[in-house]
């Protein structure tokens, strides 16, 4: 397919955080059909729901990427895998060595069992908006209409039970 802008979300509260982010990074760059753009700083944030846990490491990644979103996911999955994610049977919001989650794939529009983009809760979460923005602020929402900074500052400007 066509190289398309693609933005990933990461987070890391077991074990070693910032190696397991690192290396998660590292493995996207040598993937053939991936080119990560840019890179933000790791934000040390507050668990939000799930048992009590540790706090997470979060961050925001920019790719170019020939890979259709259900390809992008896998590669993702499989990285999660690799730093000794277990999804099966664990609770929800466990603590995790690795979390990857696709944000936003070109201007697809995709809600099929085991894959919605855009990532229905991105625009409610500071935790994955501030670090996109240091990425990609004019990325465009394609659902919302809104590029990243728009729907940062509308988050940040917004009582967050009021956000949709
Ligand atoms: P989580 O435990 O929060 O990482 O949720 C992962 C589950 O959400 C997996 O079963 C994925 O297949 C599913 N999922 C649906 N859409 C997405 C997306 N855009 N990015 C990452 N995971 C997704």
């Amino acid at each position: 397919m066509k190289a398309v802008l693609a933005a990933v979300a990461f987070g890391s509260n077991l074990g070693d955080r910032a190696q397991q982010i690192e290396a998660a990074l590292a493995a996207l760059a040598a993937h053939d059909g991936v080119d990560v753009l840019a890179v933000s700083r790791c934000l040390e944030t507050r668990p939000v729901g799930g048992p009590p846990q540790g706090d997470f490491l979060n961050g925001a990644v920019l790719l170019r990427t020939i890979l259709d979103p259900r390809g992008l996911l896998e590669l993702l999955h499989h990285l999660e895998r690799r730093a000794g994610r277990v999804r099966e049977g664990s609770v929800p919001n466990a603590p995790r060595p690795l979390d990857l989650d696709l944000l936003l794939h070109g201007d697809s529009v995709l809600d099929e069992p085991g894959l919605t983009v855009p990532h229905p809760r991105m625009h409610t979460r500071a935790f994955v908006l501030d670090p996109l923005l240091e990425v990609a602020p004019s990325l465009v929402h394609p659902v919302l209409g809104a590029s990243v900074g728009e729907l940062h500052a509308a988050l940040h400007d917004t009582p967050s039970d009021q956000v949709p």
